[in-house]
């Protein structure tokens, strides 16, 4: 059965596809209501191709941001890599009121301090083999001392 894909557009100035008789939502925004179909394509493939070539602009402007980005990261590498000291305080700043370590609040510290290594897991990894923590559950760890 051969259906229609559509070129839509959100009032956001997203253009992306869906496939006819589906209900689209905004990829960008994700907005439902304000949708209005711009072309109609037989196959999906050509409506890949106009769906990028309504964005080119918006796509552009992302390039640029990802490379801006990713200077900031270099220049930030240095400092990236934490020394003993700043694992040790994340570790604590991770821990709970009940004393309690997950790799969810260990991540998130680490994204404050934009700590990129070593990971949430390595950390627990090492803690565990100093004998600083042990695990107490599922994706649960206490302090030891
Ligand atoms: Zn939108």
């Amino acid at each position: 059965m051969a259906s229609n894909w559509l070129l839509l557009r959100c009032r956001c100035g997203q253009s992306f596809g869906a496939r006819q008789g589906t209900k689209p939502s905004c990829s960008r925004c994700g907005e439902s209501s304000q949708i209005t179909t711009t072309a109609v394509f037989t196959d999906p493939n050509t409506l890949t191709e106009a769906v990028a070539n309504a964005n080119l602009p918006s796509e552009i402007s992302q390039q640029i941001e990802n490379k801006l980005n990713e200077k900031k990261r270099k220049k930030l590498k240095s400092r990236d890599i934490a020394n003993a000291g700043t694992i040790q305080r994340i570790l604590k700043q991770s821990t709970d009121e009940r004393g309690v370590l997950t790799l969810q609040s260990l991540r998130v510290c680490l994204d404050i301090e934009g700590v990129t290594e070593p990971s949430a897991e390595q950390i627990i990894g090492m803690a565990e083999l100093q004998g600083v923590v042990h695990r107490a559950g599922e994706d649960e760890w206490k302090w030891l001392a």
